[in-house]
């Protein structure tokens, strides 16, 4: 006999999360509303991440979403990870960073590209307490990101690596570096190879941090490689094949980045929508002027766009369909809307939203570098038209 024909379930939203998604993403809201809250304005302003707080992101289980619980991780989905970043976003866009580039870039290329021993060797200390930070860009090599310089050199047993990298978030707490390196700068982009490189390989230092416009908390250095020697095993993939390691988990990461500012633009309309129910002029709350209202609805539509987009990308990836279009879109329209909702935010503090006793200013200063990081928006654009156009 066949199977009878299920009943159609209740229609869901693509927003819509399963109850466990759910409560992740409540979960790590709270945690931050209650946590990482009441040091955002000391964090921003003295440019540091406590590593108290860091350790209770490990504690917290968003520090290695996706590794296997085998290995000490989550075992979650991608979709967790942008969840956790987005949450995350609405309260600080610089913990969100942290977070997002371990997970979306660093422990991303781990298992997709880690051996099972480089896997056995890294991950459980990735879940359990090691930050890690994803060096590809250098100071002339930005979107033309595999005209890089940095060199590495054969030795007797294993790789001399020499040159700079630039703009690395997480280099100040970083335990574990992906470093993208050349094996021949002959060969363009397949001589890049990617290396696992320890904090304290020797002929490596982490140097100049930036002094930044927005997401201040997070670090962002130069890294410097003077004859830093690594052994053979510390290759990630295979030799030559950097260049892939490098585009396939930045596909995803930006996806990750959509999501922190999907969470950013989320957590300046909170404060805006809760602002202007409290602010009166004219004998009324500012709420009540249909002008505001207008603004504010403009704003949730924009963000409503912005998050579906992000979800799909995330949930297509997850379901290994191609995501590689919708990734960019979601990045170039999040960072987009983040910037306007941040902009609307403070305005409609008004002379309040100017100042740093109030939170908006600063999620506007933050939004800035939703289209800068992971490929500034023109390139975000070249791959939307290349796909469209193909
Ligand atoms: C806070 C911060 C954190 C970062 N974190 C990391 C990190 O962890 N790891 C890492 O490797 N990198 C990181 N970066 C580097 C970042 O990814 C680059 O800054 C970014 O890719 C842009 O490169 P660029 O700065 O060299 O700008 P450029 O490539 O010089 O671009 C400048 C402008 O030219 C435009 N442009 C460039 N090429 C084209 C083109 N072909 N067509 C049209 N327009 C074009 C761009 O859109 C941009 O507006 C970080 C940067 C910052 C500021």
């Amino acid at each position: 006999m066949l199977d009878p024909v299920p009943e159609p379930g209740p229609a869901r939203g693509l927003t819509t999360l399963s109850d466990d998604e759910a409560l992740f993403r409540h979960a790590v809201f709270e945690f931050a509303d209650r946590e990482i809250r009441p040091h955002v304005r000391d964090m921003d302003e003295q440019a540091v991440i406590p590593r108290q707080l860091i350790d209770t992101l490990f504690d917290l289980g968003v520090m290695g979403i996706e590794i296997p619980e085998a290995l000490g991780g989550a075992g979650a989905s991608f979709f967790h990870a942008v969840l956790a970043v987005e949450a995350l976003s609405r309260v600080d866009p610089s913990i969100a960073v942290l977070v997002d580039v371990q997970n979306t870039l660093v422990i991303n290329a781990l298992l997709r590209w880690g051996a099972e021993d480089v896997q056995r060797r890294y991950l459980p200390r990735l879940a359990a307490s090691t930050v890690g930070a994803y060096a590809l860009s250098e100071a002339g090599s930005g979107s033309d990101a595999f005209a890089l310089a940095t060199r590495a050199s054969e030795t007797a047993d294993g790789f001399a690596l020499n040159g700079r990298k630039l703009w690395i978030t997480n280099a100040v707490e970083a335990g574990l570096f992906i470093v993208f390196a050349t094996v021949d700068p002959e060969a363009g982009h397949r001589g890049i190879t990617a290396f696992l490189v320890e904090r304290d390989a020797p002929g490596f230092t982490v140097g100049r941090k930036e002094d930044k416009l927005g997401i201040r908390a997070s670090s962002t250095c130069e890294l410097l490689f003077e004859d830093c020697r690594v052994p053979r095993e510390s290759v990630l993939g295979e030799i030559g094949k950097g260049y892939r390691v490098a585009i396939e988990t930045l596909n995803e990461g930006r996806i990750g980045i959509g999501a922190q500012m999907a969470g950013l633009a989320q957590g300046a309309l909170d404060h805006a929508i809760q602002y202007t129910k409290e602010r009166r002029q004219f004998g009324k709350a500012i709420a009540d002027f249909q002008a505001v209202q207008f603004q504010l609805a403009r704003a949730a539509t924009e963000l409503e766009a912005a998050r579906l987009m992000v979800y799909n990308a995330a949930r297509l990836r997850d379901a290994g369909e191609p995501f590689v279009k919708e990734a960019a879109m979601c990045k170039l329209l999040s960072s987009e809307v983040a910037e306007r909702v941040t902009s609307l935010a403070v305005n409609l503090y008004g002379g309040y939203g100017f100042v740093k006793d109030y939170p908006v200013e600063k999620l506007y200063r933050d939004a800035k570098i939703g289209q800068i990081y992971e490929g500034a928006s023109n390139l975000q654009l070249q791959t939307i038209a290349k796909q469209i156009l193909n």
